[in-house]
């Protein structure tokens, strides 16, 4: 038995591995349609799924539910494999697709047609809608509902060979048009789609419905435990269903846990779609997206996602999730791993006055904590940049910055003494003539001046020029919602400045840095001089204990 069992599903798998005398597997799937992209979503379920089967000895298929040509493309099967692969899973040699198993789902309806328990029916898909029923009225039975196994048989196999066009006729199954439960209204299994299919090409003309195939592949796989979301509770006698009615195997059983939200973004392969589509971002992995393409770019590590997944936890209560606890979880992974350089986001010139000589080497350390992640070379010179946030002509009280006459440390470097503003036609502040204390060296300080503060720095010989793309939240709205969502898109999601990097950063092999007192960044993996910025330094989410984060 498990030590943590952490939460609904595996406390009863717990239960059941109690009951069972002899061995016994958790086999689980991870189902996703290859029509998009991953999201923040999906790796919830790839951790739930992946990590109970990992826990308990078990195995995991990674599976593509990939029944509707017509939205599906080998992009998404490829992106969706790396996303898996990158947030630490193995699927070993377990990679399927439902369309491997057409040939065995096509026998599986045939079975259900010589039993009675599938009929074609002709009528259109209006048709069969407006039969329906409602929540409250049964629905119609269909003319087409007592045909016989002989006539289905032959309309089946028709439908098989060609020779109807889209539409012309479905597979239905024969339960119970009066049925309480909408999805148990004789729901169709197999619909006409001339489309050629990125797995078997133009093999077949007929595809199964997700809920005809899903079950009937779980089975085929051993699959014990089938998670999924709990928009499936309502399909579930569907599943059992479809399960009873054909002797296979195993016997899978679907628990339905509840989707993860996230405020500020949405969580829809057909809505990020359309961001992409209308260019609203720029592409699947643009670094404002939650999906995970984008979140990597921006430069969250797949731990700091793992993390998260592990603190939002599975239940079956709506799980609209605060972004700030996304961001709690990204500072926490890149605290302790990111090296620490030094950017400027927006330089204000600052000439040394009586600085002798054109500059020296000093050094730092990358990471005050991580001495393991090594040391290096910090050139300093008469010319230097620092943040422009970081002088003010009229400080207000307590500033802890550079402002005339005040002294501040350069991290890693000298005190500094701001002596004269120069300022540009525009009246904005072009330059800093400052002079520099040179017994005050960072390790070594003897000056006995008491700094107001430290700030960071590069030296203008040296430092390199980056673009730094600053993001904002893609949504103005904590949860824009259903149809009206684009209006809620925030126009001002990113800023280009145009900043310094110290030299050691930009030829470092590693991605992700903090720049000191600014936030963390990515270098971005596509474009050239570029980092995202993760996410800012400041923390403004704490744990709902109260307590100190773990
Ligand atoms: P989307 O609306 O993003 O297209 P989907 O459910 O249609 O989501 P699938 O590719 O079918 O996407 O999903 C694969 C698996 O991931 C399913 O088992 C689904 O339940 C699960 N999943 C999808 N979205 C979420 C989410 N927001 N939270 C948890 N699990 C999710
Ligand atoms: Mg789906």
């Amino acid at each position: 038995m498990l030590e943590s069992a952490t939460d609904f599903i595996r406390q009863q798998i717990d239960r059941e591995l109690a009951a069972v005398v002899g061995p016994s597997a958790v086999v689980t799937r991870f189902p996703p349609e290859p029509n998009g992209y991953l999201h923040i979503g999906h790796a919830k379920s790839i951790c739930l799924n992946f990590g109970v089967a990992e826990e308990y000895g078990g195995r995991t298929y990674l599976r593509f539910d990939d029944t509707n040509p017509l939205a599906e493309s080998l992009e998404y099967v490829k992106a969706i494999q790396q996303d898996v692969a990158w947030l630490g899973f193995d699927w070993g040699d377990r990679l399927t697709f439902a369309s491997d198993y057409f040939e065995r789902l096509h026998q599986c309806a045939v079975k259900l047609i010589e039993n009675g328990n599938a009929y074609v029916c002709s009528l259109s898909q209006e048709e069969i809608r407006q039969t329906r029923g409602t929540l409250t009225e049964p629905g119609v039975d269909s003319p087409h509902r007592n045909r016989s196994v002989r006539d289905n048989l032959d309309l089946f196999a028709r439908m098989k060979a060609g020779e109807f066009p889209d539409g012309a006729h479905v597979l239905r199954a024969r339960i119970d048009m009066a049925s309480p439960n909408l999805n148990m209204r004789d729901p169709v299994l197999y619909r006409i789609r001339h489309a050629a299919h990125h797995n078997v090409g133009d093999a077949w003309v007929i595809y199964p419905t997700y809920d005809f195939t899903h079950c009937i592949c779980d089975a085929l796989e051993n699959v014990t435990h089938s998670l999924c979301t709990l928009e499936f509770e309502d399909h579930r006698p569907l599943y059992d269903w479809v399960l009873d009615n054909l002797s296979l195997n195993a016997r899978p059983r679907q628990i339905e846990f509840s989707r993860l939200g996230l405020e500020h973004t949405v969580m829809s392969k057909r809505l990020l779609q359309r961001l992409v589509s209308e260019g609203l971002v720029e592409g699947w992995d643009d670094p404002r997206m939650p999906t995970l393409a984008g979140l990597r770019r921006r430069g969250v590590r797949p731990q700091a996602i793992r993390d998260f997944c592990s603190r939002v936890g599975v239940t079956k209560q709506d799980n609209q999730v605060a972004m700030e606890l996304l961001e709690f979880c990204v500072r926490r992974d890149l605290e302790e791993t990111a090296p620490k350089g030094m950017g400027v986001v927006n330089p204000l010139r600052v000439r040394l006055a009586n600085y002798p000589g054109d500059g020296e080497a000093l050094e730092a350390p990358w990471h005050p904590r991580r001495p393991d992640l090594g040391r290096r070379s910090l050139p300093f010179g008469p010319v230097l940049h620092i943040d422009r946030e970081d002088f003010a002509v009229m400080p207000p009280p307590k500033w802890k910055r550079l402002s005339p006459g005040a002294h501040v440390r350069l991290r890693y470097a000298y005190i500094i003494r701001c002596d004269e503003v120069v300022t540009g036609a525009n009246g904005e502040v072009a330059e800093l003539i400052c002079s520099y204390l040179p017994n005050s060296k960072s390790g070594s300080d003897a000056s006995g001046v008491k700094p107001a503060g430290v700030i960071h720095w590069v030296a203008a010989h040296a430092a390199k020029p980056a673009k730094l793309r600053l993001y904002e939240r893609l949504f103005k709205e904590r949860s824009p919602s259903g149809a009206d969502f684009m209006a809620s898109v925030n126009h001002s999601s990113l800023a280009i400045a145009s900043g310094l990097v110290e030299p050691a950063l930009a030829t470092s092999r590693e991605a992700h840095f903090q720049f000191e007192r600014v936030g963390y960044f990515h270098r971005d993996p596509k474009l050239p001089n570029t980092y995202n910025r993760t996410v800012t330094l400041r923390d403004s989410w704490r744990p709902p204990s109260g307590g100190q984060p773990s």
